[in-house]
């Protein structure tokens, strides 16, 4: 039996992360305090070239080669500047080629655009991939600068991905038997393999993307392959916080979030991954944290398939305008027959529900703002009344532990005692309890809760 390799840490960049050359010199000190860890760095493209590249390769396709140029100008100048930053003017020469090969291939695709005015997904992906590609080059010849031991690997030898261009399916099976062979040997204690996020490839060997903001998902995938000990997602904040800081400025960073209530407020747009980015290493039993660039020994937050702390609330999120149906029977059908004939017509006309509150002869539910409600009043006008109300805000209170808490609704109740609460509904999952209020109320109520539900005390284990 071969020995079992060290278990490696999993340091994941976002764009902002290596927007230049003083955050790339900022992301090379993390790696190096991290390399005890063996780190596989997985590394986004800087700042806003992905746009830039799409930008660009859009204008070729309509045939607008001048302004794909440009846009490529503008992406070169930015990378040689952070090259030439980052190496006092003088970038070692197969940096410079790395570098200038890249452009000339990413000029060359979009020429070949502009020629056939014909963007195909897989071309777009083939001109998307060029970021993380040019990222993580400079980072790498960095390191080595630096003098740590650094190896670069095209993630496309190891990211195995069907041929749905510009959102590739991973196949984690071979993943992992390509991680064996093009990562394994180069990861220890005291070196460092660096690689991208956001692109893979085909059996074939063509170029796929992920998808955009897919190198989360890449490290949760990489992770997942190499059995990390955790993967981190280095941001620019400091982990997910309990509540939006714009709206509650006390909002505090969740030292432990569970997966299912990283996706409760995730649904609601906080600002937290996508949970289905990091479900592979979830799934593996793989810790994922997500951190501050800025502030690398500050808080973060630790996102696991369960957690066991005592606290009750975890996060509040909220979402807003949203419009709320309440649906009457006129002809005070049984129950049972009025709600199937109901979700019929919303199934039909393919809107969807959000929250869902019953009565005896009529039914609540909130839909999006944008909702066209025409056809709904029509269909609906033969067996049922319905009264709209427009304007609305869902507040919801995520907590792994809301069911077990006695007193919650004392609790909401009290804090919003003057604010009307519409509607009331606990998810299935028992671990989001939502209200609807007038979306005038929706700040305020954040705070109000957030004072009588987390405080700053109650959230505990903050260091
Ligand atoms: N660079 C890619 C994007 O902007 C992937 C990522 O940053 O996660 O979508
Ligand atoms: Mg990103």
């Amino acid at each position: 039996m071969p020995p079992v390799p060290a278990k490696s840490v999993v340091m994941k960049f976002g764009g902002s992360s290596v927007a230049d050359a003083i955050c790339m010199r900022q992301v090379a000190s993390l790696v190096g305090n991290a390399l005890p860890m063996a780190p596989l760095v997985v590394l986004s493209a800087m700042g806003k070239t992905t746009n830039g590249l799409f930008t660009a390769a859009h204008a070729a396709e309509i045939g607008d080669l001048p302004t794909a140029l440009e846009q490529l100008k503008v992406i070169i100048q930015n990378h040689r500047r952070a090259a030439e930053d980052l190496f006092d003017s003088s970038v070692p020469d197969d940096l410079d080629h790395a570098l200038t090969d890249a452009f000339g291939q990413t000029e060359l695709l979009l020429r070949g655009v502009a020629l056939l005015r014909e963007l195909s997904p897989r071309s777009q992906d083939a001109i998307a991939s060029f970021g993380e590609q040019l990222s993580s080059r400079i980072l790498a010849a960095f390191l080595l600068h630096q003098e740590l031991d650094t190896t670069w690997v095209d993630a496309r030898n190891v990211m195995r991905t069907d041929n749905t261009f510009g959102g590739g399916q991973p196949d984690s099976e071979a993943i992992r038997e390509l991680a064996k062979t093009s990562i394994t040997p180069f990861l220890g204690p005291g070196r460092v393999v660096i690689t991208q996020g956001y692109i893979g490839a085909t059996e074939e060997g063509l170029t796929t993307t992920l998808g955009r903001g897919g190198s989360d998902y890449s490290a949760a995938l990489f992770g997942a392959a190499l059995q990390a000990a955790e993967v981190q997602i280095w941001t620019d904040v400091e982990g997910v916080l309990t509540c939006d800081p714009r709206i509650v400025p006390g909002a505090l960073p969740i030292p432990e979030l569970s997966f299912s209530e990283a996706a409760e407020l995730a649904a609601f747009g906080a600002k937290v991954l996508h949970p289905a980015t990091i479900q592979p290493a979830v799934e593996a039993g793989i810790p994922v944290t997500v951190r501050s660039t800025q502030h690398p020994q500050g808080r973060f937050t630790t996102i696991t398939g369960e957690v066991h702390t005592g606290r009750s609330v975890t996060a509040l999120a909220s979402r807003g305008p949203i419009t709320v149906l309440t649906v009457s029977s006129s002809r005070m059908l049984a129950q049972s027959g009025f709600l199937a004939r109901l979700f019929e017509v919303f199934g039909r006309l393919k809107i969807s529900v959000d929250l869902v509150a019953t009565a005896e002869v009529s039914v609540s539910l909130t839909v999006e703002a944008d909702t066209s409600l025409k056809a709904l009043i029509k269909e609906l006008s033969s067996f049922a009344t319905l009264q709209v109300a427009e304007n609305r805000a869902i507040v919801a209170i995520v907590g792994e532990r809301l069911k077990h808490t006695a007193g919650l609704g004392s609790r909401v109740f009290g804090a919003l005692s003057d604010i009307n609460i519409e509607m009331i509904s606990m998810g299935a999952n028992e671990i989001n309890l939502s209200i609807v209020i007038k979306r005038e109320h929706e700040h305020e109520t954040l705070r109000r809760l957030h004072a009588a539900l987390i405080g700053s005390n109650d959230i505990g284990g903050t260091p």
